[in-house]
């Protein structure tokens, strides 16, 4: 699938697949009758633009607001470009007045690594959307709108419904249901704690917030660096993810037992993501602990 076209998902929503090559995330446009909503900026100003720009092909209602799904740059470098109201979780905005100021050069970027307060993923992979000069093109800036637990954007005959969700990714994690078309913007909710020596998940984090997703009763599912999935598609990786943060719980963090109650509960061997998932919880099980 060509990751640089800009696909329709329904009648009301555009979106710019995911690009692993520099991380960055699902943008995605969101029309009714009278307004456009845009979800989260890109990871650059040039990212931010190649989603602008096809969108003016579309003759879609007048953008009037951008979403942001949580604090994490390649979500939020590309919000000047932009220059639309921004709204966001209030954590969002407090996370986001911590980036104002930083130096993004190599030098500041690897002094951040070593100190452990950027991890080596994530300066890789800004120093390669954003390769030398370009580099100056990096300005945090901060939304408007801010909410606490929910909010509501109505386009037009399409609801917009925004609920902080939170978890071990971001504290700050916010998704977007489109009421309407049961479509849920999942940001980067589900994904593990990253800022951290290991990645992790604590199992009843992961297993709190998974109910609270499943309780939109949505159709579809968008997570940011993934393809659009189905009710069926996600469900099914969601199950094993649960039972995997389930097993961690009643085994009381034993590797040995997780791993085979695991493999007979798929009925396979277990593959390098199944125990690299596995391993998430148990460092979370274990952080949990502590
Ligand atoms: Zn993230």
């Amino acid at each position: 699938m060509d990751k640089k076209t800009v696909k329709r998902l329904t009648d009301h929503i555009l979106y710019l697949p995911a690009d692993h090559d520099t991380d960055r995330p699902i943008l995605a446009a969101i029309s009714g009758s009278e307004r456009t909503v845009i979800v989260d900026a890109g990871n650059s100003p040039a990212h931010a633009r190649s989603f602008l720009e096809q969108l003016s092909g579309f003759g879609l209602p007048k953008m009037e607001y951008l979403f942001i799904t949580h604090w994490h740059w390649d979500h939020i470098f590309g919000m000047k470009e932009w220059n639309l109201p921004t709204i966001a979780h209030r954590e969002t905005k407090r996370e986001l007045q911590k980036l104002i100021g930083l130096d993004w050069s190599d030098a500041a970027l690897d002094q951040r690594v070593a100190s452990g307060t950027e991890i080596a993923f994530c300066a890789d992979m800004i120093k390669k959307e954003f390769p030398g000069e370009l580099r100056h093109a990096i300005e945090p800036v901060l939304p408007q709108l801010t909410f606490d637990s929910q909010a509501e954007i109505d386009l037009g005959g399409i609801t917009c419904l925004l609920q902080h969700v939170g978890g071990d990714h971001a504290q700050d994690s916010a998704v977007l249901f489109v009421k309407e078309e049961k479509v849920l913007f999942l940001g980067d909710a589900l994904g593990p704690a990253i800022y951290a020596p290991e990645r992790y998940y604590v199992p009843e984090h992961f297993l709190a917030l998974l109910e609270q997703v499943e309780s939109f009763g949505a159709a579809t599912y968008i997570e940011s660096h993934l393809f659009p999935q189905t009710q069926e598609q996600f469900a099914h990786d969601l199950n094993e993810m649960r039972w995997m943060a389930q097993a961690v719980l009643d085994h009381q963090g034993g590797r040995e037992a997780v791993t085979a109650e695991m493999s007979q509960r798929l009925n396979r061997e277990l593959s390098r993501d199944d125990l690299a998932v596995i391993s998430y919880f148990l460092e979370g099980y274990r952080k949990h602990l502590a």
